[in-house]
């Protein structure tokens, strides 16, 4: 489905309601929250109330505007006591949002918008398009197509959203298109600067330490596959927690010899959470999916039970049968 053909759905469901709640994935990235935040403040702008439901930690994404109120699992419920209608961006399925999946049950209207691959359509009304880079992206094109206005605030979370699940604009899913949209996007006012640095080269001195650990415990499996990971002892000796690894594979993906890279984290839960890529044939998405999560081709997540050394094993040897299909 292209933008212009889900534009008059599109167009309808803003006109049929007044109050939305919007939701993205659980653990918010760049691309989750700069297209909840562009949507909200479109809506904000037509005279409608929305409120944009987070579940983690989003202190790292401050370049991106706030337009309106956001929601915690402590206030989703009683949000949900009042008519509203849902939209779910990038991420397709109910409970990929955590808590916030209460919304399927208690929304009067709902619409997906995603760019995940094989993740299903829970949504009444589905836009998927796992050609797109990043929902922000699908967003750009529909505000468009449904001739709606594109404001700075909006334009700067478009443009954070593409360039984050683009890699900076680097990544193979990029088109001369993409180019071209964010040179629009920019034309709006984007601080690009604070934006790109925001994003890509800002951490905490924990962050750092905490890279350090990972960089050092870094092995190469098969001479393709770069492994690292962190236990809690590993993040208490450094003074951090789990979320002070984010970016931590993209660090790893960058060494030369690895074709897939893996992260792991041991969650204070005691779970392993992995993030994982790669550059040129495995399908890191199906790596994932095989443990209940999923991705992209080139950029995927899963979250395994423990203990660490298992976790690693079940992912490695999930990857290998991929390496013996290769010529
Ligand atoms: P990251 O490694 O940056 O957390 O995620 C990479 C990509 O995979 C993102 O598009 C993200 O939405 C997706 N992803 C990560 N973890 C999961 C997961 O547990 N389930 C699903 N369905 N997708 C995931
Ligand atoms: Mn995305």
């Amino acid at each position: 489905m292209t933008a212009a053909e889900f534009a008059p759905v599109f167009r309808a469901f803003v006109e049929a309601n007044d109050r939305f709640i919007l939701c993205g994935h659980i653990r918010p990235d760049g691309d989750s929250i700069g297209s909840c935040t562009a949507m909200a403040g479109l809506l904000k702008s037509l005279g409608k109330t929305a409120e944009i439901y987070y579940e983690g930690d989003i202190s790292h994404y401050d370049m991106i505007p706030q337009p309106v109120e956001m929601l915690d699992p402590t206030t989703i419920k009683a949000a949900c006591q009042r008519p509203f209608a849902w939209i779910l961006l990038d991420c397709a399925q109910p409970a990929r949002t955590g808590q916030g999946q209460i919304c399927a049950e208690y929304c009067k209207a709902s619409i997906c918008i995603d760019h995940h691959v094989n993740m299903g359509e829970y949504a009444e009304h589905n836009w998927i398009d796992p050609q797109a880079t990043s929902a922000s992206e699908m967003l750009f094109r529909l505000f468009k197509a449904a001739g709606y206005p594109i404001h700075r605030e909006q334009a700067t979370s478009l443009f954070a959203g593409i360039a984050f699940d683009t890699g900076g604009f680097r990544h193979s899913s990029m088109t001369p298109e993409i180019y071209t949209i964010a040179g629009e996007l920019s034309g709006y006012g984007v601080a690009i600067t604070d934006v790109m640095n925001g994003i890509f080269h800002t951490k905490s001195m924990i962050e750092q330490k905490v890279l350090g650990v990972i960089l050092r415990k870094a092995k190469l499996y098969r001479g393709c596959i770069i492994v690292s990971e962190v236990d809690q002892a590993d993040l208490r000796q450094a003074g951090g927690t789990s979320d002070d690894c984010e970016g931590a594979v993209a660090v790893l993906a960058e060494t030369r010899e690895a074709e897939a890279s893996v992260f792991l984290r041991e969650l204070s839960n005691g779970q392993i959470r992995v993030n994982m890529r790669s550059k040129q044939y495995i399908d890191v998405a199906e790596a994932a999916r095989a443990f209940g999560g999923g991705g992209h081709v080139r950029a995927a997540g899963c979250t395994l039970d423990g203990p660490m050394l298992m976790a690693k094993q079940q992912v490695l040897t999930e990857l290998y049968k991929q390496l013996r299909e290769e010529p």
